[in-house]
């Protein structure tokens, strides 16, 4: 079924859909989804501006999709709608946009590194929250909800401190309700909703962002590039799906992750991470005396996949800028992992992970 990429080399047991803890990472692709893409890739392969026949088909289920899309955000109209290849390049688009710029120290690092590389403030952290700028910015950036530690910001009420205000919601989209009252500009990945990867969205209200890709007259030159049409139908139909179940599977994650929380109350030295606003899930925990990365190493190993931090840092052997914002101190920064829950998730393999993330614990620091 997972054709080996060469049979000389390793490849891990990949953990059942229900045992997979990592959702903030990225979700497994909806079968409803991919049932849907796969006429895209065959009869339907035409190019969404070609005038024949074939184009404006995929045109049209472009047009679907951009619907689908600005309905589940709530954006007022589906023209507000950008598709990128995902919420790197529309943060990185809407931070281009504009000459000040002032960032939360909390971001992902699609926002941070830019803000950093183009000479942008970044805010200092109090806590959870952070200190407003000392000028008014053209654009302030904070995110809805943090990937590593899962705190909720309310963006709008940046809305004094800048002109426009661009908030990260790849998140929340499809988990909790998005409300762009008060947003300028949001960004977003289909693949956290379990949609494709490589396809996202930039959002825009009053005014358009500058154009990043250069080169076509694509999505009213906004952005150059042949669009994705497989990729942007799989994040329409996802969208779709997210808005019918998004309360069921709130309720079911929820569940999900207080039962977990309850069966860790056994374990000693521990903490959880990002205050009392976080979405149910992500839930970051800190055990004191051992590493993240040998506790995800052990887990894999009883068939689970977690996370150190941020996915997307992982391989980064320093402690997340986001627990450095915090002011975590290094011995609970580096017993630090993610759980990230999704509906493929069952009570019973979160019971499970409960059982073997203590073993493991145990055993992790009986070996220290
Ligand atoms: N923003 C946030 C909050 C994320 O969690 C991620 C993915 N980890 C991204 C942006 C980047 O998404 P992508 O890699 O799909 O571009």
């Amino acid at each position: 079924m997972f054709p080996a990429l060469s049979s000389r080399r390793w490849q891990p047991a990949l953990p059942a859909k229900s045992r997979y803890f990592d959702n903030a990472a990225t979700t497994p692709v909806d079968e409803r989804v991919v049932r849907e893409m796969l006429p895209f890739f065959e009869d339907g392969f035409g190019n969404a501006n070609s005038i024949h026949g074939s184009g404006q088909r995929a045109r049209a289920a472009v047009e679907l999709a951009r619907e689908r899309l600005a309905s589940l955000i709530g954006a007022e109209d589906p023209s507000q709608i950008l598709f990128t290849s995902g919420a790197t390049e529309s943060n990185n688009q809407v931070l281009r946009s504009f000459h000040t710029v002032a960032v939360s120290p909390f971001e992902h690092s699609s926002v941070w590194e830019p803000a950093k590389t183009l000479g942008f403030e970044i805010l200092e952290n109090q806590g959870l929250t952070f200190k407003t700028p000392g000028k008014t910015v053209q654009l302030l950036s904070l995110m809805s909800v943090n990937n590593e530690i899962g705190t909720i910001w309310q963006p709008a009420q940046m809305e004094r401190y800048a002109e426009f205000v661009h908030s990260d919601i790849t998140q929340a989209v499809g988990k909790i309700p998005v409300d762009l009252e008060g947003i300028d500009f949001a960004s977003l990945s289909a693949h956290k909703f379990y949609g494709p990867k490589g396809v996202g969205a930039l959002y825009h209200g009053r005014v358009p962002p500058q154009t990043l890709l250069i080169g076509g007259e694509q999505e009213n030159g906004l952005r150059g590039g042949t669009l994705n049409v497989p990729g942007i139908v799989g994040m329409g139909v996802a969208s779709d799906i997210a808005a019918q179940e998004m309360c069921v599977n709130h309720a079911h994650v929820l569940e999900l992750r207080s039962v977990l929380l309850d069966e860790l109350r056994s374990c000693t030295d521990w903490q959880q991470n990002g205050g009392d606003r976080v979405s149910p899930y992500i839930l970051s925990i800190s055990f004191l005396g051992i590493e993240g990365e040998s506790l995800v190493v052990d887990l894999d190993r009883a068939g689970f996949a977690i996370s150190s931090g941020a996915a997307c840092s992982s391989h980064s052997t320093e402690p997340s800028h986001v627990l450095g914002a915090l002011n975590t101190e290094e011995k609970w920064a580096r017993g630090t992992v993610r759980i990230s829950f999704g509906k493929y998730n069952t009570l019973e393999s979160a019971l499970d992970l409960s059982d073997s993330l203590r073993h493991a614990v145990e055993n992790l620091r009986r070996m220290n």
